[in-house]
């Protein structure tokens, strides 16, 4: 005889979009289909110059996970991600290198600064340390800590998901990013 099949009820599925459905049909809007797909499949790529890049590593790891998030496909070519996750102390000369790699990112892109060093310099308020990677990128989500732990890490995460899933497809085309943009030197 057949075994019944066991369902894992802790396993969250994701959560449907608001939207109208009757006998064999569901419809919604365009950007919520599009915000459903994005944020449940990120491609971070993790960008670690120090120990906040360490915690990071537990976060990917089995206890936290963050492939349960569909987050698991790290790539180190800009080309191919659509989060930067800045992870650790940023000096001054690596400053550029930052940019360029945020520059090299095809839209939509998020960022997140993880840890104290990536979102203020941290500790190291010092002659060549940068003094938050907002002074040379757009930031989405600041992750608090020195180092956040893999909880804090998810967490921002998260706020990135909700950013995604709940962006209109014509924000990256409204004049007020486009003057974000411009506020950085980014056409
Ligand atoms: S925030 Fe703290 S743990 Fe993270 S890179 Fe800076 S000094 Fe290291």
């Amino acid at each position: 005889m057949a075994r019944p099949v066991q369902y894992n009820t802790k396993v969250k599925m994701v959560e449907i979009p608001e939207g109208y459905s009757g006998e064999g049909f569901y419809a919604t809007n365009f950007d919520k289909a599009i915000g459903l797909a994005r944020k449940n499949s990120i491609w971070p790529l993790p960008f670690a110059t120090s120990c906040c890049g360490i915690e990071f590593m537990a976060t990917m790891a089995a206890t936290y996970d963050l492939a349960r998030f569909g987050a698991e496909r790290m790539a180190f070519t800009p080309r191919q991600c659509d989060l930067l996750m800045v992870m650790g102390t940023i000096s001054k000369k690596m400053g550029p290198v930052v940019r360029q790699v945020y520059l090299q990112m095809a839209e939509p892109r998020w960022v997140m600064a993880v840890g104290a060093c990536a979102s203020s310099g941290g500790i190291f308020d010092t002659y060549s340390v940068l003094q938050g990677i907002d002074q040379v990128i757009p930031v989405d989500v600041y992750v608090p800590g020195c180092p956040p732990r893999p909880e804090g890490i998810i967490d921002g995460f998260m706020k990135i998901q909700e950013l995604v899933g709940n962006e209109s497809l014509r924000r990256r085309n409204s004049d007020k990013y486009k003057e974000l943009m411009e506020s950085y030197g980014i056409r």
